[in-house]
C-alpha cells in the first residue's frame, strides 16, 4: 500500500521512518508517518483483525514496513524475464490513471510500501527478509483513520500466498476491497489534524530571506 498527500504529492508515507519509530510491523495505534519536511502522522492504524497473530516462533508477523515492493527490475535482474504486473508496476499504473501523470512521472512517486497482510521477518540465523504464507481470512480487516486527505493506492500482490514465484502469474491471488467511510457528525470535535514538522529547515545555513 501507497499514500500520498491527497493534494501534495511530494509528501508521502515513510516506511522506513514508521519503522524506526514502531517496529518492523504495524499494528492497532501505529501511525505511518510522513516524509521530510513534514514528518508527521498521515494515517493511525485503529484496527486490526489479524493483531492475535502477534510475533510467531520464526520472528514472522504481519503488516510489515521492511519489505520496499516487488519490483520488474529486481525481476529482470534475478530471472532476465519481463514481468509487468510486479505491486510496484501495479501502483504505477494505478497513480498514472488517477493523476493524469505519465507512467514515468508517476513511477517517481511510488515508494516503499507497508506491505498489508504480508506474513514476514528476518531470519534469525543470517538475519534475512523472509515471507510466509499470511494468517489472513476472507473478512479480515485493517482500518485507518485518515490524518490528512490521503490517495491511496493498493496492489494485490502477484507473490500471493507465497508458497510460488513471486513476479509471475503462477501463485493463487485474491482481490482486497477498500472502503472509504466519512466520521459520524461529532466524532472529530476537538481534534486537529497534525501539523507538519517544526523543523525551521535551516540544516545549519542562514535562511534566504523570504524563506
Ligand atoms: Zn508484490
Amino acid at each position: 500500500m501507497n499514500l500520498w498527500n491527497a493534494n501534495d504529492l511530494a509528501e508521502r508515507f515513510y516506511s522506513g521512518k514508521s519503522r524506526a519509530l514502531h517496529g518492523s510491523h504495524l499494528t492497532t495505534g501505529h501511525r505511518m508517518w510522513s516524509t521530510f519536511p513534514h514528518l508527521r502522522p498521515i494515517a493511525t492504524i485503529i484496527n486490526d483483525s489479524l493483531n492475535w497473530y502477534g510475533r510467531d516462533d520464526y520472528g514472522g508477523a504481519v503488516h510489515d514496513v521492511i519489505g520496499t515492493r516487488c519490483d520488474p527490475y529486481t525481476n529482470t535482474l534475478l530471472s532476465g524475464g519481463q514481468y509487468h504486473h510486479c505491486c510496484h508496476s501495479n501502483l504505477t499504473r494505478a497513480l498514472a490513471d488517477e493523476t493524469g501523470l505519465s507512467l514515468r512521472e508517476a513511477e517517481a512517486h511510488v515508494h516503499d510500501v507497508l506491505n498489508v497482510f504480508m506474513c514476514t521477518g528476518f531470519t534469525r540465523d543470517t538475519g534475512q527478509y523472509f515471507m510466509k504464507a499470511s494468517p489472513v481470512r476472507v473478512g479480515d480487516r485493517l482500518e485507518f483513520f485518515a490524518e490528512i486527505d490521503l490517495l491511496g493506492a493498493l496492489s494485490a500482490c502477484p507473490g500471493g500466498d507465497c508458497s510460488t514465484s513471486h513476479s509471475s502469474d503462477a501463485a493463487t491471488c485474491h482481490p482486497l476491497l477498500v472502503e472509504v467511510y466519512a466520521p459520524q457528525n461529532g466524532a472529530l470535535n476537538g481534534w486537529e489534524p497534525p501539523r507538519s514538522s517544526g523543523y525551521n529547515g535551516s540544516h545549519g545555513r542562514k535562511l534566504p530571506d523570504g524563506d
